[in-house]
């Protein structure tokens, strides 16, 4: 399917694995496997943080004009890619092409440069009372990923880490890790320097650990579930590496009492059902005024029949299946969960069986109770929870009331959804239907992460800081 399956990205070249086992890639709508690429070992790990190690001093040292010249014709390249990019997200994520060409590929395109851009406007150095304060590259980051939005998570973390100066060992999900592919190809023809870039596909359980207490590697930038990013953590705080964790979610919307919730819907939609609900920032409870609670159901219901499930490379499709069988069985034992904890379905339930592909349609639930596991744990698929309140207080108290801290949103009155979306503890509070801001930091608050990425701050993310006193002869 493309000749570099069969190799790992080390030192500048393409090469043969250490390992002795391969990973089957499933297309989720057909369940057929379509792919395979090495699962890669400790050797493989070790030799690409060697590679990084070796071309780290001279990468920081490589001004920064150079690096951004380079990054622009790796993206220039990788923009040749992009009818492969959405055609592999449709077939080893399930992302539907009307989705994923925007979602998974242009808006990815969009992050690069706008980091580039960005490149060249940061502040390395300022002047303090008695100092001089440089930001420096942190070294060898590993960049360990999952498989929802294969790219878009593997760009937020090592576009600004090589801009930056760092040199990177990128370990992809092993669900997911086709589009690196394409992505490496592009870093090679540009003509990056051997050692600054490095892709060891492979399992997050076999590789993860180890590349988290790898002595030579200075920060584990990580995204996953918060279970793993926290073993990842106390591991990685062994030897005191930088770490920045973007976690998971159980993100609020809340709905001030409206005549009308028609203009809410869109942004609804899309957040929580779009990418079949696997999305780290879905919008997965919403709460409503309980007075509006019937009428909000009707247009729920609604709304969501005309939403089309079905093949990934149609272009009329606007939601493919759940990404693998563990994702339908967990979706699936969340759905039952729910009609168990007495919530009321009212559009979708439980799938057939997942012999014809994973497909998982829109679910509703509504009369929520907030204390349910269905509204405090990360079910992760096409699965909305419509929780009732009776007062703001009580929406606001309750959209609070969870670990996480990702993102959240209001519709209503622009002056009284900022009221409220500053009494939000999140990373990200959109207001009625307020674009993503590509500049603008994105990360978590309590459970939901550490640390920021994207535009400034994201950059920042990968460097340290030095004080120079530099007074004196
Ligand atoms: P995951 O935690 O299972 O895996 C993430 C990465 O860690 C993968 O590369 C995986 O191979 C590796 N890994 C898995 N188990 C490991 C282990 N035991 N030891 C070491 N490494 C291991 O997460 P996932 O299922 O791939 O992704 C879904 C999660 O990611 C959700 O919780 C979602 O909210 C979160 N997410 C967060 C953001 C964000 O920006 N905050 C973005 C996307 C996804």
């Amino acid at each position: 399917m493309f000749d570099h399956f069969d190799y790992l990205y080390i030192d500048g070249r393409w090469v043969k694995s250490h390992g002795t086992s391969d990973i089957s890639i499933e297309n989720p709508a057909t369940l057929e496997t379509f792919a395979r690429v090495p699962a890669g070992d400790t050797t493989d790990v070790d030799l690409a943080v060697r590679a990084a190690r070796n071309a780290q001093q001279t990468w920081s040292e490589t001004p920064l004009a150079r690096r951004i010249e380079l990054m622009q014709r790796m993206l220039e390249l990788f923009k040749e890619r992009r009818e492969t990019i959405i055609e592999w997200e449709a077939k080893e994520l399930g992302a539907p092409v009307s989705f994923g060409k925007q979602a998974h590929c242009d808006y990815q395109f969009d992050r690069i440069a706008s980091y580039i851009e960005l490149a060249s406007r940061v502040e390395l150095e300022s002047a303090f009372a008695a100092s001089t304060v440089y930001r420096e590259p942190i070294g060898v980051v590993a960049c360990l990923t999952p498989w929802n939005y294969p790219l878009g998570q593997i760009v937020q973390k090592m576009i600004p880490a090589v801009l930056m100066g760092n040199t990177v060992v990128v370990k992809p999900s092993q669900l997911t890790p086709l589009t690196a592919y394409l992505l490496f190809d592009a870093f090679d023809r540009a003509g990056f320097p051997a050692g600054v870039v490095n892709l060891v596909t492979g399992k997050g359980a076999d590789l993860g650990r180890y590349i988290s207490t790898h002595p030579d590697v200075d920060m584990v930038s990580f995204t996953g579930s918060t279970r793993v990013g926290i073993e990842l953590s106390q591991l990685a705080l062994g030897s005191v590496k930088r770490i920045s964790l973007e976690l998971g979610g159980k993100s609020p919307y809340i709905w001030l009492p409206s005549e009308s919730y028609e203009a809410a819907l869109p942004k609804l939609l899309g957040s929580i059902f779009l990418n079949s609900g696997q999305t780290c920032t879905s919008l997965s409870r919403l709460l409503v005024p309980r007075k509006d609670l019937e009428r909000i159901e009707r247009s729920l219901v609604e709304a969501v029949s005309r939403l089309r499930v079905g093949d990934p490379l149609d272009p009329a499709t606007d939601i493919g299946p759940v990404a693998s069988r563990a994702q339908y069985d967990k979706i699936s034992d969340y759905i039952r969960l729910g009609l168990a904890e007495g919530a009321r379905l009212i559009v979708g339930g439980l799938p057939d069986n997942p012999d014809n592909g994973y497909w998982i349609v829109p679910t509703i639930f509504s009369d929520v109770s907030n204390k349910m596991r269905i509204a405090q744990e990360e079910i992760f698929g096409p699965v909305l929870c419509v929780i009732p309140y009776d007062t703001i207080d009580e929406a606001i108290a309750m959209a609070n009331d969870t670990i996480y801290g990702l993102n959240a949103a209001v519709y209503g009155p622009k002056d009284m959804a900022l009221g409220v979306a500053k009494r939000i503890k999140s990373g990200n509070v959109y207001i009625n239907d307020g674009p993503r801001d590509l500049t603008a930091p994105f990360g978590g608050y309590k459970q939901s992460g550490l640390g920021r990425e994207g535009g400034l701050y994201g950059l920042l993310e990968f460097t340290e800081l030095k004080a120079v006193y530099d007074h004196g002869n």
